[in-house]
């Protein structure tokens, strides 16, 4: 009888012990899966040591998102700011944001676009017809220097720095 008591002890005991290692172990993977620095991931891990207690104040007080999720959140936000930014004209001398019928730069006096001579719709520069009323462009028109001043814009859509991930 008194036998079968001290097995049963003993047993849990192991169980306690197992359920113990078990728990703090996973701190540590789930710590090195959102915090990026090793201090505070062995600050977690020795939280995650005290017996039961640690790993729920380890869930208390853990990082919300995992790195991926970090990661991938903010490839998302980069993507999508890159993408607003292209859509936003710019002028192609100072980068300054500019409106899509503006006829100069406000910034640097830069000419974006040429009046029509029938309507005065904005025309981009590289445009040989009016689309508002198909009105043949007469001006005497630089192409040149208008395919310049494009091939520039674009360069510099395409060395616009991408914000760095900020990880924890
Ligand atoms: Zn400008
Ligand atoms: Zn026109």
């Amino acid at each position: 009888m008194f036998g079968i008591l001290a097995y049963a002890i003993a047993a849990a005991a192991v169980l306690a012990i197992v359920f113990w290692l078990g728990l703090a172990y996973w701190v540590n993977k789930d710590a090195r899966r959102r915090i990026r620095h090793p201090f505070l991931v062995g600050v977690a891990t020795v939280v995650g040591l005290v017996p039961y207690v640690g790993p729920v104040v380890y869930l208390l007080f853990r990082p919300a998102e995992t790195r991926d999720e970090v990661r991938s959140r903010e490839a998302e936000l980069a993507a999508l700011e890159a993408q607003v930014a292209q859509r936003r004209p710019t002028c192609p001398e100072c980068s300054a944001s500019v409106d899509a019928d503006f006829l100069v730069c406000p910034v640097c006096t830069t000419r974006l676009r040429e009046p029509c001579a029938h309507c005065d719709a904005p025309l981009e520069r590289l445009w040989q017809i009016c689309p508002y009323c198909a009105t043949r462009v007469e001006a005497e028109l630089d192409l040149d220097e208008a395919l310049a001043q494009e091939v520039r814009s674009l360069d510099r859509v395409a060395d616009s720095p991408t914000p760095q991930a900020v990880e924890l």
